[in-house]
């Protein structure tokens, strides 16, 4: 039936997604743009990239990246509002910050310094940011990864016969669940569901592994909204604006379907019977930030990937430009103009606060 057909596609779009990532982080033996020790076990058969897609990959990967370290790292937990830019101007170097809205308070580092985070990354795929980040030595008290049980399965099975894997996880009692669609750890939680069910669904299977909604967490949906009808998604950002104390929730996807360009795309991918559903709800970097500030989030900011490209330190330029001749330079422009990162944080007034205000 047209409903499963549709959703196998969308499945596959992460092998896509996968190989690409591969192709960019096979470092020493490669190209070098990313270095990803783990992505290697996920891709049977890698295939070569143009350089232009190659820098894609790199600056989504890097972007998503650093707003996982900076979450991981930073005080966002001890103060609703002052820290609530932090990643943001961290990531794009040159982007406005925008304003919040409640009272600022201090922060404590001494207290933040101990102070535990989730992540959960929805529609994971094959994504191995858990352990790149773990195997440098920065975690988050729980890690959370959601997809379809048809890719859970296959990850699952990677992740639990590989010894690199299980060594990051470290935990002796991880466990497969649910027919092997789902991992258990003390860290690390692969479970498997469908996005489109978050409220009824994935958050009780949240709730079972110790999903805490009072502690500081991180929303990851690379490349995932976009497949899903935006009354869903709106569904999720909802949900989380509405339960958590206080989430950053960052989201990378496409944009700007109406020029020439956009229309391009989205015939290409119409003829791998791919659609984008969430490009029509959030086509620019206004609606993007919309889809938070209209639901009660703080604060939101969305970027497109020339602007981050161009906020690359000159000397990272100089690196990524001596990996390969790249002389797209027009064609780039255009494709990284239809790709952004928006990101919104949210917290409740911490219970002080409203002693205070009171
Ligand atoms: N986030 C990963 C990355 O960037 O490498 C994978 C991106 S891939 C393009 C999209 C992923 O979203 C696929 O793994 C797909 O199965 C998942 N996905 C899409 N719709 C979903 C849904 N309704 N429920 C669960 N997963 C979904």
């Amino acid at each position: 039936e047209p409903q499963v057909a549709r959703d196998d596609v969308i499945k596959g779009t992460d092998d896509d997604a996968i190989i690409s990532k591969l192709y960019a982080a096979q470092s020493a033996v490669n190209l070098g743009y990313l270095d990803d020790p783990f992505v290697k076990h996920f891709v049977k058969r890698p295939s070569r990239r143009p350089p232009l897609i190659n820098r894609g990959s790199y600056l989504r990967t890097r972007s998503l990246d650093t707003f996982t370290e900076q979450f991981i790292k930073s005080d966002i937990t001890q103060s609703s509002t002052t820290t609530a830019t932090a990643p943001a101007s961290a990531t794009t170097l040159s982007a406005s910050t925008p304003t919040s809205t409640t009272t600022a308070t201090t922060t404590t580092p001494a207290a933040a310094a101990g102070i535990k985070k989730q992540i959960v990354s929805l529609g994971c795929g094959s994504d191995t940011r858990y352990f790149k980040f773990k195997a440098k030595g920065l975690s988050a008290h729980k890690y959370f990864e959601i997809d379809f049980p048809e890719s859970t399965a296959k990850k699952a099975v990677v992740i639990k016969k590989n010894k690199a894997f299980t060594d990051i996880i470290g935990d002796p009692d991880l466990k497969l669940g649910l027919g092997g669609t789902e991992l258990y750890s003390k860290d690390y939680c692969l479970l498997s569901g469908d996005l489109r069910d978050f409220t009824e669904s994935i958050v009780p299977k949240l709730n079972a592994q110790g999903f805490d909604t009072s502690l500081p967490t991180l929303f990851l949906s690379e490349c995932v909204l976009i497949y899903i009808q935006p009354g869903d998604s709106d569904a999720i950002v909802n949900w989380v604006g509405t339960n958590m104390d206080a989430s950053l929730f960052v989201v990378y996807e496409q944009i700007n379907p109406a020029d020439a360009f956009g229309a391009m795309m989205l015939r290409n991918l119409r003829t791998r019977q791919i659609e984008l559903p969430g490009i029509h709800a959030y086509p620019s970097l206004k609606s993007q930030e919309e889809r938070f500030t209209s639901r009660g989030w703080q604060a939101a900011h969305a970027v497109n990937m020339n602007k981050l490209h161009e906020s690359l330190s000159e000397q990272e330029m100089k690196r990524i430009s001596s990996l390969e001749i790249f002389d797209e330079v027009e064609e780039w422009q255009l494709l990284a103009d239809h790709y952004c990162v928006a990101w919104a944080y949210q917290a409740k007034p911490r219970q002080s606060e409203l002693h205070r205000a009171q």
